[in-house]
């Protein structure tokens, strides 16, 4: 690992999976394996302290972060988290794997994320805008519509955009639409935003399914998260006639071996938070959703959800990583092991960023495409990009994880190149 002195990751941890992915891909790189070590170090890593006044008259404190890991293909581009376990190390991982993502589907973006360590859940709505405002002016000298473009990721959504675009368009003296992405409508939102990483994750799945031969209609499919990925994800599947047997999300496990209703199971979210109490299914232990038998398990919450012992109990054919990082090295090295295929989070959730960058693009020329233009280019973009990387695996006989990383390494680092060591 190389020495950097402000994290210190094991193997499992997000940063340690994001460094041993860039070990597995070094070999395929030929020549352009003299410029890995620069994937290996963010470009940049801004600390900030977010000193709000609570509701109840006492200063709160927050940490919050920007990474951008790279900015050699173009401004970086990622989301911001909002969690109590958001650390450093894992917001260096999210921005590397932007990085990756952008690359691999070809957008003109480098990578960044940021986040800040906070429980969402235990602020009100006053004090998550102050929070939101004062990190947005803290950060604001290193992100805009050129350098670097945050949009929505856990925990985050349009009214925090909304929030982070007008921020910064006060602190610049001019409205900068551009300067984030996942806005509301209003404000240069792109239509289609808010559903494009579950979109995504669907089109990628049913092009994965259609070259392993698996069939959607009464494919089984298991997901983890029922947030914006998941729960858009799990509603594309059942209308396209899969059958959604297992959720799990914070709030319990469910079971239905027929298939959901999912506009029922939708509407008891939308009512309750969660998918815990859903009369249409049945409860079951949470360390059981691992053992439900699948053809297609979408885990699409958080981090390291898929270990080693975890890949050793999986009944399924097909994982489909709905969320960033969701498998370990030790979990990936099983399912290679066992043949289950899996398909990498920086090609199944790009759905989002890439209907960002088309935000980005309709915020600049000010012309706004239609919902049925978005999801076609969509697709398109996407699955290009998806058989590339599918092709580029058959090629080295990689995993698609490798493929898509030999992909998106050797465009940053011929970019890289191109452009020359300066000074
Ligand atoms: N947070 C999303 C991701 O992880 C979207 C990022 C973006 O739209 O910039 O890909």
């Amino acid at each position: 690992m190389p020495n950097l002195s402000f994290v210190s990751p094991t193997r499992n941890s997000p940063w340690g999976t994001y460094l041993s992915q860039i070990d597995a891909v070094e070999p395929y790189l030929g020549k352009l394996a003299r410029w890995v070590e620069t994937l290996r170090r963010p470009k940049r890593a801004l600390i900030v302290d977010i000193p709000i006044e609570l509701d109840n008259g006492s200063i709160a404190h927050f940490e919050g972060y920007r990474v951008q890991h790279s900015l050699t293909r173009g401004p970086g581009k990622g989301g911001v988290r909002y969690h109590p376990d958001v650390t450093l190390e894992e917001v260096m991982a999210l921005s590397a794997w932007m990085t990756i993502k952008n690359a691999a589907v070809n957008l003109p973006y480098g990578g960044a994320k940021g986040g800040i360590r906070l429980d969402p859940k235990a602020l009100s709505l006053k004090e998550l805008e102050k929070v939101t405002r004062r990190y947005t002016s803290e950060i604001g000298i290193i992100i805009g519509p050129q350098q670097d473009i945050p949009a929505p990721d856990v925990n985050t959504n349009g009214q925090i955009m909304a929030w982070m675009m007008d921020t910064y368009s006060m602190n610049t003296g001019a409205t900068a639409t551009g300067v984030v992405t996942g806005k509301p409508i209003a404000l240069g939102g792109s239509l289609g935003r808010v559903q494009a990483t579950g979109r995504g994750v669907f089109v990628i799945g049913r092009e994965a399914m259609r070259r392993l031969h698996i069939d959607m209609e009464g494919a089984r499919i298991a997901v983890q998260g029922f947030g914006n990925v998941g729960s858009i994800a799990a509603k594309l599947f059942a209308a396209n006639g899969a059958k959604v047997v297992a959720v799990q999300d914070h709030t319990g496990t469910i079971l239905n071996e027929s298939g959901f209703d999912m506009q029922n199971l939708l509407d008891h979210v939308a009512a309750t938070g969660g998918v815990g109490g859903f009369k249409g299914g049945d409860a079951i232990a949470n360390d059981d959703f691992w053992k439900v038998k699948s053809d297609v398990l979408i885990p699409a919450a958080l981090e390291g959800q898929i270990n080693k012992e975890r890949a050793e109990g999986l009944q399924t054919r097909l994982v489909l990583e709905g969320a960033n990082g969701p498998t370990t090295p030790d979990g990936d090295a099983v399912l290679a092991d066992r043949g289950i295929v899996v398909v990498p989070d920086v090609i199944a959730n790009s759905g989002g960023v890439t209907v960002s960058y088309f935000e980005w693009v309709q915020d600049f020329s000010s012309f706004f495409w239609t919902e049925d233009e978005i999801n076609v280019r969509l697709d398109k973009i996407i699955t290009g990009a998806f058989k590339h990387i599918w092709d580029t695996s058959e090629i080295h006989r990689t995993s698609l994880r490798t493929a898509a990383f030999v992909v998106a390494c050797t465009r940053v680092l011929e970019a890289r190149v191109e452009r020359g060591l300066y000074p």
